[in-house]
């Protein structure tokens, strides 16, 4: 016994002071949105294009009207058609020629959030608005624009709400009681219908 003690202490010891030695390479998961709704209810707040565009990953028509109305808008900010969150502004949009509405970074409010999509058997980067989850595109980058980060945030016009500089910015869509929302993510889940508050 005499010998075990201690060796049981120097394990315990040397279990605790290796224990922060882990590796941090856990890739931290992406922060949960803000705003839960379910299917049914974005569907009643959503054009049918809004919807399978932010909430089922879609893609818009390259070149479309809500591209030739994007080429001309002025100055303003572009917030997004889910929940209101500002995501660009004029400032940084730029021509690309892609025919999708094009910006080299996010607008100052940060409400962009980046991850790896890896479907259709490409490896690209997602864009989504991080308060309610919307898909608007992916960023690509590298391809030798002449903007201040060579990235290009290819961005579907459905997913964007418009408005010209001093113009009344969208409302901000509020998020539910933690009660309501936690039914409503294991709802969405499920894909089921919403739950009768
Ligand atoms: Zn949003």
């Amino acid at each position: 016994m005499k010998t075990l003690v201690p060796a049981a202490l120097a394990l315990m010891i040397f279990s605790v002071l290796h224990a922060e030695d882990k590796p941090k390479t856990d890739p931290k998961p992406a922060a949960a949105p803000v705003i839960i709704k379910t299917e049914e209810e974005w569907k009643k707040i959503l054009t049918e294009d809004q919807y399978k565009v932010t909430r089922q990953q879609g893609t818009e028509r390259p070149f479309g009207d809500i591209y030739k109305e994007f080429e001309k808008q002025g100055e303003g900010t572009y917030f997004c058609i889910c929940c209101g969150a500002e995501l660009f502004t004029s400032s940084e949009k730029f021509h690309s020629g892609c025919g999708w509405p094009s910006f080299y970074d996010s607008s100052k409010a940060k409400n962009v959030l980046e991850r790896v999509d890896n479907s259709h058997g490409m490896r690209r980067v997602e864009t989504v608005c991080k308060r309610c989850g919307a898909h608007l595109g992916h960023v690509f980058e590298g391809e030798g624009f002449k903007t201040p980060t060579d990235r290009r945030f290819c961005i579907n016009g459905v997913a964007l709400k418009y408005v010209p500089k001093g113009g009344q910015p969208p409302k901000l869509l509020e998020p539910e009681s933690a009660d309501v929302q936690k039914k409503k993510e294991e709802v969405a889940k499920e894909g089921g219908e919403a739950p009768k508050k």
